[in-house]
């Protein structure tokens, strides 16, 4: 196995000349490094030009990559970072004995109350029931405005913590599933992904009559789909 260095723009990829039969690409999940398995025979100008049309996607993927290693796992301890709507605020750890709430203060401080010796876990989840609330109260004028401009009905709609998905949707059943991440979001990417859902239940592909609704509905989704991309690894279902 033979590896050889490609410099394209600040991205450096590995060739790497194996036998395959095709020149493949890919990114990989833990390091980040970009490695282009080629076969023997290929030219290194042929791998190059390769390599050249594909830099967008590579970006795409090296972008992804280091926005999750930025992303630290949250301790819910105070001064902590926390978004919501949109915003950033600073959490507050506050120490009581009644139940635990949250509250908004001074367009800057999440307060967060909880008993004393609350464990991340537990912080976390008075957050995240926090946070449902806030999305159950905001989704509906979302999706009734939208049923309206796009002609369909959702008959349910959920919000669910999910790990690989923005957004599901059950097209016989006419449901979607938001996720919660969009508590923190800000309104113009829950119209995304409302939009997005929505208009499965004309079109079920990503196809081009999909893309013909989006372009027509929402003409700027693909700005806010990218948005979406660039924090997290999530799949826009
Ligand atoms: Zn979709």
């Amino acid at each position: 196995m033979i590896t050889q260095q490609l410099r394209l723009d600040d991205v450096s990829i590995d060739v790497v000349r194996k036998r395959v039969k095709y020149l493949r690409l890919c990114v990989c999940a833990s390091t980040g490094r970009v490695r282009l398995s080629a076969p023997h025979r290929v030219e290194m100008e042929a791998v190059r030009d390769f390599a050249a049309s594909k830099l967008d996607w590579i970006k795409k993927h090296l972008a992804r990559f280091s926005s999750q290693v930025r992303a630290k796992p949250s301790e819910y301890v105070s001064l902590e970072e926390h978004y919501f709507n949109g915003r950033s605020y600073l959490l507050n750890v506050v120490e009581h004995r009644a139940a635990p709430k949250v509250t908004l203060r001074d367009d800057a401080y999440i307060d967060l109350y909880v008993r004393a010796g609350s464990t991340p876990e537990q912080r976390k989840a008075v957050m995240a029931q926090w946070y449902r609330r806030q999305l159950e109260a905001r989704l509906p004028t979302v999706i009734e405005k939208w049923q309206e401009i796009i002609g369909v009905e959702v008959k349910e709609w959920r919000i669910r913590q999910m790990k690989t998905r923005w957004g599901t949707c059950a097209i016989r059943a006419q449901r979607i599933w938001i996720n919660l991440e969009f508590a923190k979001k800000p309104e113009h990417c829950l119209e995304y992904i409302v939009v997005h859902e929505m208009v499965h239940l004309l079109e079920r592909k990503h196809n081009d009559r999909y893309r013909a609704y989006m372009d027509r509905f929402l003409p700027q989704w693909r700005t806010y789909k990218e948005e979406l991309n660039r924090q997290a690894g999530l799949i826009q279902g």
